[in-house]
């Protein structure tokens, strides 16, 4: 008999999830001495109301929550966050989050000061009522979000295998001579076709020298025979990001690109392996880092090991060299040494995993092997 579910996650986490977010974001306010949050970071606000409106505010109190918005997503607010009270201005949202601020009586209104613009500190600051105050209270709800739920996992788990196999069909039309503006062009068009809504970041390809700038914009540049090609991709699927860094090489590569390559892949997997609930964030950085200092390589890997991602590509923890951050199951984070060599070109193998009690699951399902093309 067929199942009803089928394994497949549902299109958007049940509204239960989202108000037990809220939840745990209004239990740690008393702590803090806060009568409300005040949210208007985007991916803040989809992961506490499941709203993915451009324009918003969100004030959750102990008692409720209040998503304000504008009249473009009157529709689109009702339907997506179920569980809020909404509210339509029918202009700026400031003076209607102040007003409903001064109504229910709220005093110390905790916010996140890298998330607002002066301008909406200001204007926000200056209208409300006599006694209440902003509070600097950030990167609360970025903590909440570091460790998936289940579904989140699904998602992201659903957005790294769309990735990989928009890569798998890209490689196949790869040819020498074809522009790197052109292969990321595949790359995409590959992502939205197999279920992505939008890459999760600028695509990188970057053939010969030029893969030795870590974050090199495709070019009109031609791939030619005998290139080392880095191809840096990911996805945003059902909101969560996938990331994942490929070489291919048009030929056969030589002795050098061998060897350094299999120092990158030595020091990928020895990070991989020290990946676990409970371990510092940096000892995992320092195992790929100490990998490629014993091969002489040290000062050719010039970035942190990874990253967390979720509803953003780049979020807490950084796994880097002084990050103390400890690893906790259901983190997902990108584990991507690299080295770098000017005027010869770069090696860097990334995968997306996702920590767990004894290690971690890599989701990523694409070979490491350097790929001749
Ligand atoms: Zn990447
Ligand atoms: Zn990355």
């Amino acid at each position: 008999m067929a199942s009803r579910t089928g394994g497949a996650p549902p299109a958007t986490p049940y509204t239960s999830e989202f108000e037990e977010r809220r939840g745990a974001l209004a239990g740690g306010l008393a702590e803090r001495k806060l009568d409300a949050y005040l949210v208007a970071f985007s991916p803040n606000l989809r992961y506490l109301t499941g709203f993915t409106g451009s324009n918003g505010n969100l004030l959750v109190t102990p008692e409720e929550s209040i998503l304000f918005t504008d009249p473009r997503y009157a529709i689109q607010a009702h339907a997506e966050s179920a569980g809020c009270r909404i509210r339509i201005a029918k202009g700026p949202l400031t003076p209607e989050v102040a007003a409903a601020i001064a109504k229910l009586g709220l005093k110390r209104i905790g916010y996140e000061p890298a998330r607002m613009s002066c301008d909406a500190y200001e204007s926000l600051k200056s209208r409300l009522p006599m006694g209440a105050s902003l509070q600097a209270a950030g990167g609360r709800i970025e903590e909440l979000r570091m460790v998936k739920s289940p579904a989140e996992a699904e998602r992201i788990r659903r957005s790294v295998r769309t990735n990989s196999r928009a890569f798998e069909r890209a490689v196949a039309r790869l040819r020498p001579g074809m522009k790197e503006r052109d292969f990321a062009a595949e790359l995409e068009y590959g992502m939205r076709r197999l279920g992505a809504e939008k890459p999760a970041f600028e695509t990188i390809v970057a053939g010969g020298v030029r893969s030795a700038l870590p974050h090199a914009q495709p070019s009109a540049a031609p791939l030619a025979a005998g290139d080392l090609v880095v191809v840096d991709m990911g996805a945003f699927e059902q909101g969560y990001a996938s990331d994942m860094t490929r070489m291919l090489f048009l030929g056969s590569p030589g002795a050098k690109v061998k060897r350094t390559y299999k120092a990158v892949l030595e020091a990928q997997l020895a990070a991989l392996d020290a990946v676990r609930a409970g371990v510092l964030a940096g000892r995992v950085d320092r195992a790929a880092r100490a990998t490629l200092e014993g091969h002489g390589l040290g000062r050719a890997f010039v970035h942190s090991t990874g990253h967390g991602l979720g509803l953003e590509i780049h979020e807490p923890p950084r796994i880097g060299k002084r990050d103390k951050t400890r690893l906790r199951a259901g983190m997902a984070i990108t584990i991507e040494p690299g080295v770098y060599l000017e005027g010869w070109g770069g090696i860097r193998i990334e995968d997306t995993v996702l920590v767990t009690e004894n290690g971690c699951e890599t989701l990523t399902p694409t070979s490491k092997e350097l790929r001749a093309v």
